[in-house]
């Protein structure tokens, strides 16, 4: 399965909650931040997930975050 489309499943799983790059790349095993952050920038610029400041629901940290919209 293609990493986006694992990262897409992770986050969509995890709505109405966002999580950061962080807790993400943790969960997807991802052996840099670098490449979460790249991942979740993308699927940020799409009508389907919402990518702003805010709570992380996993670490609880005020950040980047990510989350899906509703479909
Ligand atoms: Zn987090």
């Amino acid at each position: 399965m293609l990493v986006a489309q694992r990262v897409n499943d992770f986050i969509t799983g995890l709505r109405p909650d966002a999580v950061c790059d962080r807790c993400l790349c943790e969960a997807m095993s991802f052996n840099s931040h670098a490449h979460a952050a790249q991942i979740t920038g993308a699927l940020g610029t799409t009508s389907d997930f919402d990518r702003r400041q805010g709570q992380c629901s996993l670490c609880k940290n005020e950040r980047t975050v990510i989350r899906a919209n509703r479909t």
